[in-house]
């Protein structure tokens, strides 16, 4: 029985996000089919809808992008790797960003932390997405530390720790629900893939916040 239930939670919630990409990519698709029939029929603004065609159609591509992470490849390799080194890696992708934004990273990690077995490009993606939420918490900018720490001789933790708006009790139990979004452009889908990520390397995901505060953000990973 335990199978079984395990398996219908699947199926719902495969279910859940098949119901939920159809939606999310309908939509822009109704609206180009639009600017389509004004195009034809020779609208005089042409610029102006090839902007709006174009984000819509970004949109799209970012929705599917997303979704393709949860396609397992063929071959997972778990390797073991530094920690330290994906994190400084996932920094340098998203500097740029973060020096647009007026936001400044903290690292504080202790010396000669144990190797994680993962797959390193889904944990840089997971890493990604919890960096990105941080710095759309902030919209002023600040600081954002990351603490890297051994959990006795079994696990490695990593916190993210912002000072954005916080998110508030009801939000945070529909964290990880697909396409749970209070952001106007938001996909809904950073933590669920997130969650999917670290729970894959057998890792424990944990957020704690308070509103006006900031978030905390602990992922723990077995070590070797
Ligand atoms: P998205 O970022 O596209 O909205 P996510 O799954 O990454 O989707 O996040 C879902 C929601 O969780 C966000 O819309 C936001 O309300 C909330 N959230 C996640 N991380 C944070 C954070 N660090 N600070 C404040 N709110 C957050
Ligand atoms: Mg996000």
């Amino acid at each position: 029985t335990e199978e079984l239930l395990r398996r219908s939670d699947k199926m719902s919630l495969i279910g859940q996000l098949a119901a939920g990409v159809a939606h999310e990519i309908r939509n822009p698709l109704t609206t180009l089919k639009g600017f389509m029939q004004f195009l034809h029929q020779g609208a005089a603004n042409k610029k102006e809808y090839y902007d709006i065609m174009m984000s819509e159609l970004e949109r799209i591509e970012l929705i599917t992008t997303e979704m393709l992470v949860l396609a397992k490849p063929h071959f997972i390799h778990y390797q073991p790797k530094s920690i330290e080194n994906i994190i400084k890696s996932v920094i340098t992708l998203i500097e740029t960003q973060a020096i647009i934004n007026n936001i400044q990273f903290v690292v504080a990690m202790e010396k000669h932390l144990p190797l994680v077995l993962c797959e390193e490009n889904q944990l840089k993606q997971s890493f990604i997405n919890l960096l990105k939420n941080a710095m759309e918490a902030m919209p002023d900018g600040g600081q954002i530390n990351i603490q890297l720490f051994s959990v006795g001789d079994k696990a490695v933790r990593v916190l993210f720790h912002d000072r954005g708006h916080g998110i508030p009790q009801d939000a945070l139990a529909r964290l990880g629900e697909p396409f749970f979004t209070t952001k106007e452009k938001g996909t809904g889908l950073g933590i669920m893939i997130t969650n999917k990520i670290i729970e894959d390397h057998h890792g424990q995901f944990v957020v704690e916040s308070k509103v006006g505060e900031g978030t905390v953000v602990s992922v723990t990973l077995p070590s070797t």
